[in-house]
């Protein structure tokens, strides 16, 4: 599943080949088509993530709503146009590049009320220098839910998926079983931050690279986590242990990231 950077990174490249142009945009496969032919000819001004969402601004007020989910993909290629490979949800055309989108989750059409509501269901996104790490640490500190599933939860914060999880939590020693109310503001403060640095070398390097100063692997260059599916923990050497918040594979050195409540 793509975490928040990929978005990131797409919607910069996004924004810089098809900003300011009219687009010509179909569904190839369509299941699209009624919103590909409301927005195609109009004249698209921004594109910008939201946490693990797309978003193609259009002068009319329209944007296309875009959430790749756990399957969905993007392909860009310079033109002239490639035939659509497998089926093609969205195809966006532009002056020099073509951009299509398989299997999302999401793909619709918001009018402005649609997108307001959106970015005010959607938690503050480390990513974005408009953010307000505020709104995250109100709602974290009057929660009980552990802080493992709360800085993944979309509505809280934006941004941080699975493997992202484990690692800022190990990295700033926190357990993630701790209850969001015994998460100080000095604790959050380190999370977010860790967070919004290394989320910002993803986007920089189109990989999670959570690996730093004296943890830096040495021979395997692939090797670029500290826990997430490691079976010993770089700084004591103790098992890492792994077990499951909804669903999903967590990772947690019990001795660097002791259990506080
Ligand atoms: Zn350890």
């Amino acid at each position: 599943m793509p975490e928040g950077h990929t978005i990131h990174r797409a919607a910069r490249d996004h924004h810089r080949i098809m900003a300011g142009q009219k687009l010509v945009i179909s569904s190839p496969q369509g299941r699209f088509t009624k919103g590909a032919s409301r927005l195609s000819g109009q004249l698209c001004y921004a594109v910008e993530a939201f946490g693990k969402h797309l978003i193609y601004h259009f002068d009319s007020g329209d944007a296309l709503h875009i959430h790749l989910g756990l399957f969905g993909r993007i392909r860009k290629h310079k033109l002239p146009l490639a035939e659509p490979r497998g089926a093609v949800r969205v195809r966006v055309v532009g002056n020099t590049h073509a951009i299509d989108i398989n299997g999302p989750t999401i793909c619709q059409v918001l009018c402005r009320d649609e997108f307001l509501k959106l970015t005010q269901r959607l938690g503050p996104d480390v990513l974005r220098s408009d953010a307000n790490p505020d709104l995250a640490f109100k709602k974290i500190s009057n929660s009980k839910t552990q802080i493992g599933r709360l800085i993944m939860d979309q509505s809280i914060m934006a941004g941080i998926g699975n493997i992202y999880r484990s690692e800022i939590l190990w990295r700033q020693s926190v357990h993630p079983e701790t209850p969001g109310r015994a998460v100080n503001r000095q604790t959050f403060d380190r999370i977010w931050e860790d967070a919004k640095e290394l989320l910002s070398i993803g986007v920089k390097h189109n990989a999670i690279i959570t690996v730093t100063g004296k943890y830096q692997s040495k021979g395997h260059h692939r090797e670029r986590v500290n826990i997430f599916s490691k079976s010993t923990c770089p700084c004591c050497k103790e098992p890492i242990r792994r077990f499951e918040i909804s669903g999903r594979r967590v990772f947690v050195c019990e001795k660097c990231q002791p259990l506080t409540s």
